[in-house]
């Protein structure tokens, strides 16, 4: 079979254009009408003075055609379209078909029967449905992803805040809590105490039992550090067998009362790691902040010092600073 573009001349297409009933109109890429033929004419005698596509659209079409047409695709698109000077605009199948020079030939037919339209509309009610799917694929992978990041950032804050070995909050998490409840009594004048724990000879638990038993010794104590303290009372591992304990709006007497429940609670336990029997105590060192003469890091040294009173009077006790 002979293809028709081979047979056709320009002139037949003009004839041919002139003689159907498609409305056809070459437009630029923004839509400037350049040409079109008599169906197209007797369309646009609803607004003679039109220069553009979109003055014949509803406003509803309108504002979607600049993309149909910038977008070069072969679209089909159900459109309210003005067909003959007066009367109701009617439901066409609108076509842009991408030409040379960025030009666009248009061409619209009206849907001459309710099935024709059906068709069409449910045409474009499948695309609607795939689109649907596909966001709500988008969104469950989103959402996947978004609760990846949020263990992400649990992981990262639990590695930024926690000592590995006691699980207790570390060095600079409980010195920037220091620095926060220090900050509450100057700006309150509420109480505030703390208390430096060392424990006692830890060396030699190392020496006798081994480092990896000296650890697990070093996590039970640390795990009975936490369970013996009460809210508000926060406490940190301070350094390798040493912990910073925190008692806002409490005085020294307070801190000192929990001292020594500590120093005999610790003392009373045996600690077991396999078949090991490992007795510990502690040593402590209370101090009371001061309101206009401490700051966070001389409230410390005090708590120190009174840690190393307490060894130097023989261990497994508490002392409040002077
Ligand atoms: P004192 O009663 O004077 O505090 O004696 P001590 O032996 O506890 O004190 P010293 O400062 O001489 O020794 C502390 C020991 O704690 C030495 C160090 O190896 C040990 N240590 C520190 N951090 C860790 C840790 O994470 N695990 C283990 N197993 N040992 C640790
Ligand atoms: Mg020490
Ligand atoms: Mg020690």
């Amino acid at each position: 079979m002979i293809k028709l573009a081979e047979i056709i001349t320009t002139q037949d297409v003009e004839t041919i254009f002139d003689t159907i009933h498609a409305m056809v109109a070459l437009v630029e890429s923004d839509g400037r009408l350049v040409s079109w033929n008599s169906a197209f004419e007797s369309c646009k005698k609803t607004i003679p003075s039109a220069v553009n596509l979109n003055e014949l659209f509803s406003p509803n079409d309108k504002s979607l055609l600049h993309g149909k047409l910038s977008n070069g695709l072969l679209n089909h698109w159900a459109v309210e379209f003005p067909l003959n000077g007066a009367g109701p605009s009617k439901y066409c199948d609108c076509i842009f078909i991408p030409i040379d020079d960025e030009r666009v030939l248009f061409i619209a037919e009206r849907m001459e029967s309710d099935i024709a339209l059906q068709e069409m509309i449910e045409r474009l009610n499948r695309r609607v449905k795939l689109f649907q799917i596909e966001s709500e694929f988008s969104k469950k992978i989103a959402r996947n992803k978004q609760i990846e990041m949020d263990a992400v950032m649990v992981q990262a804050s639990e590695v930024a805040h926690v000592d590995p070995l006691t699980f207790l909050v570390n060095r600079r998490t409980i010195i920037k809590e220091l620095q926060d409840e220090v900050m509450r009594a100057e700006r309150y004048h509420s109480m505030l105490s703390v208390s430096v724990v060392d424990v006692d000879n830890f060396k030699a638990v190392n020496d006798t039992f081994g480092h990896p038993i000296g650890d697990e010794v070093l996590r039970q104590v640390a795990h009975q550090l936490r369970e013996s303290i009460r809210h508000p009372d926060m406490v940190g591992r301070y350094g390798g067998e040493e912990f910073l304990i925190i008692l806002p709006n409490s005085d020294s007497a307070a801190a000192s009362e929990q001292a020594a429940r500590l120093c005999k609670q610790v003392r009373e336990t045996v600690v077991r790691v396999k078949e090991n029997e490992v007795n510990i105590t502690l040593s402590v060192g209370v101090a009371q902040f001061r309101v206009g003469v401490d700051t966070w890091d001389t409230l410390l040294n005090n708590a120190d010092n009174a840690m190393y009173e307490a060894k130097k009077n023989g261990r497994d006790r508490w002392y409040i600073a002077k």
